[in-house]
């Protein structure tokens, strides 16, 4: 059979650069049933094909409505049903990856002359889950279906020896009782590996705060900074980490959703104070923000202050040495994003104090 996988996100996001598992999986296991398969890359020809799967992740990545109709394509993920995305069958969910998948696709990207380290996920990474699932049931979460953190996939199901690193797309790692032998075998591999979802902050303990800042680690700790609630909590674990190492942490910090579903202006208000006051705690304890707006941030009449907010604490190099005050100025006062700071200023003086705060940067390593 002639078996095309259409990874939607790779056609209709522009800067995508992360690989489908389940795309990944489809192929494999295809592979093994002796079936040819193809990576399509556009929406043309898809009648020649025994099966199409096409797969997105992102809610809001474009897929045309006429491919969806098409006799022979199935599709599937959390960016067609989100948290009611049906699972892969088993035997698909349980094959190892097919990490040659993309091959030609980043070739081809190569050859076109885009950097070969914005790939480094195609071609560098072992790419699973160890675990799935949550326990907290975040409203605006994909995971709110579950009630707890399972052991899903042992590393020798998913781990590629000729990839020197290893992605872990695990939901709440530390939630399952089982964190600590996953974590020695994901040591014993003596290979660096990363919590690409982010790790939950909340859990830590002096054992797995041990075990996790003595690994090799690749790239950033993250973690989750999403609820203001969470605040105290939140700080008391900044500081117990801050004992095991001296690493930047980094903290998902979440923002344009209301717990209550009011959506008025009251809580366009209180959420922008709510997303400077995390802020501001991450600040003082050398923690890098990394904002993150749920989609419904376009319909807020502050909507411009989220996006200046965001550029200025998603680049390191801003956050780091400006306040958001000088960001603004740097960008002109007859910028946009100056206008957004100084309109929401006229209305909610008392903002000026998180305009002015600065990081601290004698403390650190670099
Ligand atoms: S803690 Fe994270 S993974 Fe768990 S429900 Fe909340 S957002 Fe989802």
């Amino acid at each position: 059979m002639l078996i095309g996988i259409l990874d939607a996100d790779l056609i209709g996001r522009k800067r995508h650069r992360f690989p489908n598992l389940a795309c990944m999986k489809l192929s494999h296991h295809h592979k093994m049933l002796g079936d040819e398969v193809v990576l399509k890359t556009d929406y043309g020809g898809l009648d020649v094909f025994d099966h199409i799967y096409i797969s997105k992740v992102f809610m809001d990545t474009p897929v045309p409505d006429s491919a969806l109709k098409l006799p022979n394509v199935s599709y599937g993920g959390t960016g067609f049903f989100y948290d009611k995305a049906p699972a892969l069958p088993e035997v698909v969910e349980h094959q190892m990856p097919d990490y040659h998948f993309y091959d030609s696709w980043v070739a081809e990207q190569i050859a076109a002359g885009k950097k070969a380290r914005n790939f480094s996920y195609y071609t560098d990474y072992s790419i699973g889950f160890l675990t799935r699932g949550c326990f907290r049931k975040c409203g605006f979460c994909v995971n709110q279906n579950y009630d707890r953190v399972r052991f899903h996939s042992p590393l020798s199901e998913f781990i590629d020896s000729d990839r020197k690193k290893i992605c872990l797309l695990d939901d709440n790692f530390f939630g399952c009782s089982d964190w600590q032998r996953l974590l020695s075998e994901l040591q014993e591999t003596g290979r660096p590996f990363q919590f690409k979802q982010g790790l939950d902050e909340r859990l830590l303990t002096d054992e797995k705060c041990a075990t996790l800042f003595g690994s090799k680690y690749d790239g950033d700790y993250i973690f989750a900074f999403d609820n203001v609630a969470d605040a105290e909590l939140i700080e008391q674990k900044i500081k117990l980490a801050r004992r095991y190492t001296n690493e930047v942490m980094k903290f998902y910090c979440f923002c344009g959703f209301d717990r209550t579903e009011r959506w008025d202006l009251t809580f366009w208000r209180q959420d922008i104070f709510d997303l400077f006051t995390r802020i501001e705690i991450l600040m003082r304890n050398r923690c890098l923000p990394y904002v993150m707006r749920f989609a419904r941030y376009s319909e807020s009449p502050y909507r411009g202050l989220y996006i200046t907010i965001a550029r200025w604490c998603n680049q390191p190099s801003f956050y780091k040495m400006k306040s958001l005050r000088e960001f603004a100025e740097l960008n002109g006062i007859a910028s946009a994003c100056f206008k957004y700071l100084s309109d929401f200023e006229e209305s909610f003086p008392e903002v000026a104090h998180f305009y002015d705060m600065k990081y601290d940067k004698s403390d650190d390593k670099s």
